[in-house]
């Protein structure tokens, strides 16, 4: 499987040569979206060429806006390339799992000129709230949600932060999303896993491999949504996460395609 990086850092501020979160796992052709910050349509199909209508799901982690400000583009971007292709009305399905059915709501009025544009609806999407358990499965991909403390917990006793694990091609791979700590996926990383991809806007790269050892080892570590404290250190951190990982971690970078 190849993983496409399309946007690898956090929301804390803006940054120079990196856009909000966001990738893409390709397995057998298809495509299977994590989060969609600022820009990622547009890295994906006009900086890294991928054809966006490959994709036949999308999964939202939570709310924030790193991690969702490119959905109303993402929305219309796919539109686009339909009118473009002449396909048909409801040519095909992309299943969305958001936290929350208005976070899709909010986004397809925007993506759509607030539903004034006279686009015909190409695409049938079918949208489902985020729960505990198994989200989504297809004859390549199964994966699983698991809520975190990102944003606390809340009063209402809906979670809205979920972290998810990909079963694919016969590996397993963690995201981790926005995390308050390692410990609040302790029972996706006692599973084992051959990739955590790990964000350090919240966590530092060195705590989370000393942190680590607590579980069995990843295969590999990859770091996404990375933060100012861990970029503006970004040699010393390196060599600090080292110490720890070896050679098993790499830091991810916008528009970087990676094999597994
Ligand atoms: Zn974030
Ligand atoms: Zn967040």
């Amino acid at each position: 499987m190849k993983i496409h990086f399309l946007g690898t850092c956090a929301g804390t501020e803006p940054m120079q040569g990196r856009h909000h979160s966001s990738f893409i796992i390709e397995t057998n052709g298809a495509f299977y979206q994590f989060d969609a910050g600022e820009s990622c349509a547009y890295t994906a199909f006009s900086t890294m060429g991928l054809d966006l209508l490959k994709t036949k799901a999308l999964f939202i982690s939570h709310p924030h806006i790193d991690h969702t400000g490119g959905l109303p583009h993402w929305i219309f971007t796919m539109t686009k390339l339909c009118w473009v292709r002449k396909l048909q009305e409801r040519s095909f399905n992309v299943s969305v799992a958001v936290p929350e059915l208005r976070l899709w709501e909010c986004a397809s009025e925007l993506g759509t000129d607030m539903r004034r544009s006279n686009m015909a609806e190409y695409i049938v999407y079918d949208v489902n709230e985020v729960h505990d358990g198994t989200v989504y499965q297809d004859n390549n991909i199964k994966v699983e949600a698991l809520h975190n403390l990102h944003m606390g917990v809340p009063a209402d006793g809906i979670w809205r932060s979920f972290s998810y694990r990909i079963f694919c091609e016969g590996k397993t791979i963690v995201f981790s999303g926005d995390i308050k700590k390692l410990e609040d996926i302790a029972t996706f990383l006692a599973d084992g896993c051959d990739l955590f991809l790990c964000e350090t806007g919240h966590n530092h790269p060195a705590s989370i491999a000393e942190q680590l050892k607590a579980y069995p080892a990843p295969g590999m570590v990859g770091y996404i949504h990375n933060g100012r404290a861990f970029l503006n250190n970004y040699e010393e951190s390196k060599a600090r996460t080292q110490e720890f990982l070896g050679e098993r971690f790499f830091i991810a970078e916008d528009a970087e395609t990676r094999e597994f």
